[in-house]
């Protein structure tokens, strides 16, 4: 088995780059870009071909992945994530029951979606030989580096902000992580390990500055063509940090397009962030081709606590060519779907999550999309991680029961 890999591309001048050998960004620090040879892979491989794959999860796409054996591969048992279509919390969107449909990425190893691109990243690391990987994270990338390296037999240096979730650090060090907190943002996490990449030899992973954490978001949309029929939905709602996830279904579905593996209209793209950190619906408002810096950057979706990405002019790009658009809410928007679809649907959402269906309602009252529309909202994390209510009711098993309170 060899992969159909035949070049990386700079994102932003398209300048060519081999793909062999270890590459970080490229020469005009913007992220770099795998490219197939898809001409040939569409005459070997068929969606035929695709649909009778027993490999596990998102490896049945591997043609379109860029691991070229299949020893290099390192897998900790990933999952089709299902579709949850919302019927009985739709009434908190505004939506019709069965027309917003959840894709629920809690159910990948560690928890979260962040598993599809480490998984990809440090089978290419393993590929090409890496002893020793490093990431800046907010939380979620961090605990999947650890996890897939730890089963690689890799190492791995996590660093954090000292306000990251502390189950994120803590199933990172269980996870086989060495964790630290930097007292500052995920940008001086990165800029610490960028420094130390001389002196202690660790390829950083950080978003968009590898090729190859892109390659696994993008199995986010080959997996919902085929689980709809190699059709798409009119619009996706996407929690957009580092923005890895639309950047990559985006460049899934031009791929598959090319392959003539779905010849429907595209899906419109809607990047979500928190209004305590909004820096790419601030530039899609203004026109602009690239994000500010956003300052004070707070919300409690963590995920999403991303003041600045290496790939905002991709996301902006996306988003223009599919006609979406990008919108923010509030962390009280999402607290309140969090508390919503939870117990009225039965779905935990984490706060990334929620925050797309927070978007959605907002955008169906204000005729950005409409009622008739097939709406998919990506849950990034399972809600277990975060903060969950407090059981406040206790009951004396040696006093009389009052049954009136189970009324
Ligand atoms: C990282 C993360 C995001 C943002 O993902 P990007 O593709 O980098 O924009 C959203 N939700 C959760 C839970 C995350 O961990």
């Amino acid at each position: 088995m060899a992969s159909y890999v035949s070049h990386l591309e700079c994102a932003f001048t398209g300048r060519h780059y081999p793909a062999d050998g270890l590459h970080s960004i490229s020469d005009v620090g913007k992220p770099l870009l795998v490219r197939y040879d898809l001409s040939r892979l569409g005459k070997e491989i068929s969606r035929a071909d695709i649909e009778i794959s027993s490999e596990p999860g998102f490896w049945r796409y591997s043609p379109l992945l860029p691991v070229a054996k299949s020893r290099d591969r390192v897998s900790l048992g990933e999952v089709i994530t299902p579709l949850v279509a919302l019927e009985r919390s739709a009434h908190l969107i505004g939506a019709t029951p069965g027309k917003v449909i959840v894709k629920d990425e809690s159910r990948l190893p560690t928890g979260s979606f962040k598993a599809r691109g480490l998984a990809l990243a440090v089978s290419m690391a393993k590929q090409l030989g890496v002893e020793h990987l490093a990431v800046p994270t907010n939380g979620n990338a961090g605990s999947a580096l650890a996890a897939y390296a730890s089963r690689a037999g890799i190492r791995a240096t996590v660093l954090c902000p000292d306000n990251t979730p502390e189950i994120n650090t803590q199933e990172t060090e269980a996870q086989g992580g060495d964790t630290h907190l930097v007292n500052g943002l995920i940008g001086d996490c990165g800029k610490i390990i960028a420094d130390g990449s001389d002196d202690v030899g660790w390829f950083a992973v950080s978003t968009l500055k590898e090729p190859y954490r892109i390659e696994g978001k993008k199995t986010m949309g080959i997996e919902l063509a085929e689980q709809m029929d190699w059709r798409l939905p009119d619009v996706i709602f996407y929690p957009t940090g580092g923005g890895t996830g639309l950047i990559g279904m985006w460049k899934a579905f031009a791929e598959l397009i090319e392959l003539g593996w779905i010849d429907c209209e595209l899906p419109r793209m809607v990047a979500v962030q928190s209004t305590g950190c909004a820096p790419i619906v601030k530039a899609w408002e203004g026109g602009a081709e690239f994000a500010e810096f956003w300052e004070n950057a707070e919300t409690d979706a963590s995920g999403i606590r991303v003041p600045a990405a290496l790939g905002d002019f991709l996301i902006l790009r996306a988003v223009r060519d599919s006609g979406g658009f990008a919108i923010s809410v509030s962390d009280d928007e999402i607290h309140r779907m969090v508390e919503g679809i939870g117990r009225q649907e039965g779905l935990l959402m984490c706060p990334e999550g929620a925050a797309t269906a927070a978007a959605c309602k907002v955008a169906l009252e204000r005729g950005l999309i409409g009622m008739d529309d097939t709406v998919v909202l990506f849950n990034t994390a399972t809600g277990l991680k975060y903060p969950m209510p407090e059981v406040t009711s206790s009951i004396d098993k040696d006093a009389e029961i009052d049954y009136q309170i189970f009324g």
